[in-house]
């Protein structure tokens, strides 16, 4: 983080505005919406920093400037000058208004045009009556907090009374009956809460394919467990007090055995909590989401699946390969690689008209182009390995199968990396021409 964000509090206030221009005016008139006093001056002079709680400078001198940002910065006072990065200790953010609720943007000073932006699209997305939303919350948290004295409790009933029917209530304006959907949403509150678990899909690991309602449950879970393939930007998306329980899978270096995983998942949601399982890709393409729901159902644990982008659709994309294509393909496989007993088994695979999207199979590369041709697939069918597809950092290989199997243990970073083999995935070449190369 190279700000760190804060909402002060001006009422009855003082705050500095130096210069006289419509920077300045436009500064001061934001600072007495937020209910500070403006003390205007058009040259620096020490003692205008006397009880002052933060300095705009605008249009002035330059040497005003200078001794304004040099002097608050002795004295702690924050100071901003407009378009004077290096002048600043505090960043004007862009401002999204609903009071009560407000949203500041900053880009750190970097593209203030990127800042606003932004702001535009938040605005899109927050419902005008979200203040009237916080002010119902704050008429009811005395009522809420004697209730439900427990802080989880009232955290969850909060949030379904704040995303639920009184919430509509509230911002469409009718206060009277959010009020009353209130009264009864509280009357019921301590009907059990039952704990659940989603089966999250996070998709390859590009924090924009997540799902709209993967998002959404990472932003109420109570408790996320997580591997550790591909969900560093989901997580970064998460709620930040959630808690997190690494059980990491990488090959071959299992954290903890899928009985103990299974024994987690059920123990959290028997205390209550909401948990996310979040899982790369798709949870029910090898991600053992199977067992895991088995598990779940057999405990008696309520369970639902959110799919992700699996990554063969993910580096399908991300490389320009169409999986499947009129005249090359009519079927698409998904095959795993790498048999539980750490072996490879290609057999029955190689049909004409089908792309094969191979996991986990890059260790065994030689073997399972061996497999493949000894089952009668062309050494010339075209093939292609992604890294990390579908992410900032994806890389591509191509070739033949002959190549890939020859030139991919060497090239791989250490990413996980998928093989498509087929006369389809040489298509496509001419839609991506960045990566015919
Ligand atoms: N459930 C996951 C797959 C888990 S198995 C999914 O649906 O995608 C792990 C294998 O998936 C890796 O060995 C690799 O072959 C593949 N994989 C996962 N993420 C990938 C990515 N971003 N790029 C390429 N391959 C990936």
């Amino acid at each position: 983080m190279q700000h760190f964000p804060v909402f002060l509090d001006l009422r009855g206030r003082v705050a500095l505005v130096l210069g006289a221009g419509e920077a300045a005016e436009r500064k001061a008139a934001l600072l007495r919406e937020a209910g500070a006093e403006i003390r205007h001056a058009t040259a620096f002079a020490p003692a205008l920093l006397d009880g002052i709680a933060i300095a705009i400078g605008a249009e002035a001198s330059d040497a005003d400037l200078q001794a304004l940002s040099e002097s608050c910065r002795a004295r702690g006072i924050p100071v901003n000058v407009v378009d004077r990065p290096a002048l600043c200790t505090a960043l004007m953010p862009a401002i999204i208004d609903r009071a009560p609720v407000t949203v500041a943007v900053s880009s750190g000073g970097a593209a203030p045009v990127l800042a606003r932006l932004v702001r535009q699209k938040i605005e899109a997305a927050l419902p005008p009556g979200l203040g009237r939303i916080a002010a119902m919350a704050e008429r009811w948290k005395a009522a809420v907090r004697k209730r439900l004295p427990e802080l989880g409790a009232r955290r969850r009933f909060l949030e379904s009374a704040l995303d639920g029917p009184p919430a509509a209530l509230a911002a469409a304006g009718r206060e009277a009956e959010a009020d009353r959907a209130m009264e009864d949403a509280l009357a019921n509150a301590d009907r059990a809460p039952r704990g659940m678990v989603h089966l999250v899909g996070a998709g390859p690991g590009a924090g924009d394919l997540l799902t709209l309602r993967a998002l959404r449950l990472l932003g109420e879970a109570d408790v996320i467990v997580h591997d550790r393939l591909g969900t560093d930007d989901a997580l970064a998306m998460a709620r930040r007090d959630a808690e997190r329980i690494f059980v990491g899978k990488a090959r071959a270096n299992h954290c903890m055995k899928q009985e103990e995983i299974n024994a987690l998942l059920v123990r959290l949601a028997r205390e209550g909590k909401r948990v996310v399982r979040l899982k790369g890709g798709d949870p029910l393409v090898f991600g053992r989401g199977g067992e895991e729901a088995e598990a779940l159902a057999a405990a008696g644990v309520p369970c639902e699946v959110v799919p992700g982008v699996t990554a063969a659709l993910a580096c399908a994309a991300g490389a320009g390969i169409p999986l499947t294509h009129r005249d090359a393909a009519r079927a698409v496989t998904f095959v795993t690689g790498h048999r539980r007993d750490g072996g490879v088994d290609v057999s029955g695979l190689v049909r004409p008209g089908v792309t094969l999207a191979i996991y986990m199979g890059i260790a065994m590369l030689p073997q399972i182009r061996d497999g493949l041709v000894a089952d009668g697939l062309s050494p010339a069918t075209p093939a292609a390995v992604i890294e990390r597809g579908g992410t900032e950092r994806q890389r591509v290989l191509r070739g033949t199968l002959d190549e890939i199997a020859a030139r991919a243990p060497g090239w791989v970073e250490g990413g996980p990396a998928l093989l498509l083999v087929g006369e389809a995935v040489g298509r496509g070449a001419g839609w991506m021409p960045a990566l015919a190369a």
